[in-house]
Parts: structure tokens; C-alpha cells; sequence
């Protein structure tokens, strides 16, 4: 059979099966649109947050989603640093390739240049001769070289040493296993690469490194923001979140795709969206679907909204964040677990009910998602993350190929069965 005969009759069978009312390879297109190169890892630059905004709100239409107010988008401002040429690092004459060996850490100043090793040793830290020695050098030509877990210290040197080891032309940070990146608002005063420990030759001795950022103070970027009217509580409202934008690139060569981190969790409030526009699933009560940008940043988007909510929060009876539901293997976590018994226990039996996921994990306050400023002023949310599978995260390999969705439909119908019961 053709291929695209194939999956045609696959399409249209799942969409006959009551079972499959969430459409599983239209899940996977949404992850594959979302993480391809057009969106550039959703952030800060090449547009890559507006272009997915705008995918964003293309899909709010066809679902035939309301505004609430005069456009689906909420903007605002806010600081970062961006990395707009892909960094470059030659050590020893030999190119280290971005991305893969090594990035250029989130909160780097601009800089280039060639320089020499030195190595920052543990000693430094604890026996004074050793450290009054080290920092008698002078830095201006040299690359300072620790492992990650130095970090720290090093921030929290004395004000000489600091200064002195901030005069370097260059911080190399070595990380230990994968590489690990994330958004910064504001520069460091020094050049600062990370790389890979396994892509780091032992023989070390001169680099030549090229890195490009600009500073933005007042970065405008969007939420994004669709519901759908009650039919019997149109004041009563769920609200199901989850953040669109992601870590974005560095330069053309290297962006964060964000498969799991979080196109699955947006794919998963596209597919409810999908659902309850459905005339069969119109739900009695208002249902508001927020996809945030900045949570990255810091929780910024949230934080934004639940400063300028569109709709007051003290209507909101109950909100779910999707952040992290592209596997399942292992269960799911569900953050604020403890602080709402009654709806965790709610959700406990009706999972074991049907037997979704092999469990159900619980912890209490997080400020680790979108839920969380919500949480802060009271309002009862959840956020929902899933559990085992792959280790992706905050790199270049949290690819949608890697991306299994073991239990994404299960995920599904325990949320749909979740807001169905839940007594408002
Ligand atoms: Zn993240």
C-alpha cells in the first residue's frame, strides 16, 4: 500500500473509534510541525516564539476556539539574552561542532579570540597558599577551565579572586553527561561556553572561540489564549496550560528542538481543545485553554497572566498544566498532589478504574511549571508531568524522533475523565 493510502485509512479509522478520539498521528504531526526548524526552538530568535504563536492560534480557529476579549494573544515584555550567531570553538586547531560538543551557556557575554588553558583546581577552593598563588596570575590572555559543580563556588569567591577570575578572556565549563542549557535575562560580565567533558581533549592547550549575543531588555513575546463558552456554568472555568515556547537557538546551526519540554504538553491542549469543540463535548462549564510563553524564562508568561488575568482568577474551580507528557512508561507526577486530597483521590480512582497508567505519583508545592503562580494565589491547579522514558532535556537531543508518547492517549482520557467528574 502507498504510504500515503496508509496512513489515510489509519487517520480515518482512529478518528471513527471512540477510543481514539484524540488522534495520535495528528499528535505526532503537531510535535514534528512545533520542533522543526521553521520554529527555531521556540524563542527568541528567528522569531521562532511568534511563529509558533501564530501556529498556535491557527489551530485555536479551526477548533473553533473564542477569544476572550479582541485577539487570542496576550503580550508583553521582557529581558534576555540571546545568542544570535552559532559560537565557535577550535581547540588545539581542531573545530568542536555547536550544539552537539558544545553551546554557548544561556547567560554568556559576546566575545572572541584565542587564548590558553589553565584549569581551575579543587584546591583553590579550601587552601589559602593554593589560592593566593592561582589568583596572583594574570588572566587577560588565558580560558578558565572547571566542571559544572565548581559553578557555584566560583560565584561565591571572595570579591578579589572574583574579580581577578572574571578578568579571563574566557570561562569553559565541562559537563559531566549530556549538555544541559537554559534562557538567561541578562549577560554575565565574561564569555562563558559549556562543554561536553567526553568532547574535551585531555592535551588541551590553545583555543580559538568566537561567540555573538545581544542583550534585550524588552523582548516582546505573547501567550496565547482560546475558550470555549459553558453551556449551563459559562462563569465556572477549567483551564488546561501549557507552555509553547522552549530554549530557542544559538545562531542558524543550533536550536533546542523541545519535544517533550514542551511540544507534547501543547500537543496534548491542542488535542483537549479539539475534543470539547467537538458538539458532542460541549462542557457545561467554560473551559479556557492558555498556552504560555517565557516559562522557560522563568515563569514569565504565568507569571504575566495571573498579573493581568484576562477573566477573574476567582472563577477558575480547577486548572491543569501539561508540561512533559511525551512518555508514560513509569506513570505521572502530579505536582499539588497533596495539597488537593480530594481531587488527587478522585483522579487515583479513576486511573486504577481503567486501568490508564502503571501509577500515580504525588508531591506538593512546585514552582518548577506555569501552575505554579497560579497555585500562589489560590487558585486549585495540578501539573501534570509524565514519567520514565527518555532523559532528553534542555539540549539539542529532545528531538520528536525520540519521543515515544507511550501513554499519551492514556494521558488523555484520565484528564477528559478528570473534568468530566470533577464537582464544580
Ligand atoms: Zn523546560
Amino acid at each position: 500500500m502507498k504510504p500515503i493510502l496508509c496512513l489515510l485509512i489509519t487517520i480515518l479509522c482512529l478518528a471513527a473509534h471512540p477510543l481514539f478520539a484524540q488522534d495520535i498521528p495528528r499528535v505526532r504531526q503537531t510535535i514534528d510541525t512545533l520542533t522543526g526548524p521553521y520554529f527555531h526552538g521556540r524563542g527568541y530568535i528567528f522569531e521562532g516564539d511568534a511563529r509558533a504563536a501564530t501556529y498556535i492560534q491557527d489551530r485555536f480557529t479551526q477548533a473553533g476556539l473564542k477569544p476572550i476579549g479582541e485577539s487570542y494573544f496576550q503580550e508583553f515584555t521582557m529581558p534576555v539574552n540571546r545568542v544570535t550567531e552559532s559560537p565557535e570553538l577550535t581547540i588545539n586547531g581542531r573545530n568542536l561542532t555547536p550544539g552537539t560538543d558544545f553551546v554557548a551557556s544561556a547567560n554568556t557575554a559576546s566575545g572572541k579570540g584565542k587564548a590558553s588553558i589553565v584549569y581551575l583546581d579543587t584546591l583553590v577552593f579550601n587552601n589559602a597558599a593554593t589560592a593566593q598563588k592561582f589568583f596572583s596570575q594574570d588572566f587577560r590572555k588565558k580560558a578558565i577551565v572547571y566542571p559544572q559543580n565548581f559553578r557555584k563556588q566560583v560565584q561565591e569567591l571572595p570579591a578579589p579572586y572574583l574579580q581577578k577570575i572574571l578578568s579571563a578572556k574566557l570561562h569553559i565549563i565541562l559537563q559531566p553527561k549530556e549538555l544541559l542549557t537554559t534562557v538567561a535575562a541578562s549577560p554575565a560580565p565574561v564569555p562563558i561556553l559549556e562543554v561536553k567533558k567526553t568532547a574535551w581533549p585531555a592535551d588541551a592547550k590553545k583555543i580559538k572561540y568566537k561567540i555573538t549575543t545581544h542583550h534585550e531588555p524588552t523582548y516582546k513575546t505573547r501567550n496565547v489564549i482560546g475558550f470555549i463558552p459553558g453551556t449551563t456554568q459559562p462563569d465556572s472555568f477549567i483551564i488546561f496550560t501549557a507552555h509553547y515556547d522552549h530554549l530557542g537557538g544559538q545562531g542558524k546551526a543550533v536550536y533546542f528542538p523541545g519535544a517533550n519540554d514542551n511540544a507534547s504538553g501543547t500537543a496534548m491542549l491542542l488535542e483537549l481543545a479539539e475534543h470539547y469543540s467537538k458538539p458532542e463535548n460541549k462542557p457545561k462549564y467554560s473551559i479556557a485553554f492558555i498556552t504560555f510563553a517565557a516559562e522557560e524564562a522563568g515563569l514569565l508568561g504565568s507569571l504575566h497572566y495571573t498579573q493581568n488575568p484576562l477573566s477573574p482568577l476567582q472563577q477558575i474551580r480547577f486548572l491543569v498544566n501539561l508540561d512533559l507528557l511525551g512518555t508514560g512508561d513509569d506513570g505521572m507526577m502530579v505536582v499539588n498532589g497533596s495539597i488537593h486530597p480530594t481531587e488527587f483521590e478522585l483522579l487515583k480512582s479513576i486511573n486504577s478504574k481503567y486501568n490508564y497508567l502503571p501509577q500515580l505519583k504525588m508531591r506538593g508545592r512546585a514552582a518548577n511549571s506555569d501552575h505554579y503562580p497560579f497555585s500562589e494565589r489560590g487558585v486549585p491547579a495540578f501539573f501534570f508531568y509524565t514519567l520514565g522514558g527518555t532523559t532528553a532535556y534542555h539540549n539539542t537531543q529532545d528531538k520528536s524522533q525520540q519521543l515515544p508518547l507511550t501513554k499519551f492517549r492514556e494521558v488523555f482520557k484520565l484528564i477528559t475523565d478528570f473534568a468530566a467528574d470533577l464537582q464544580l
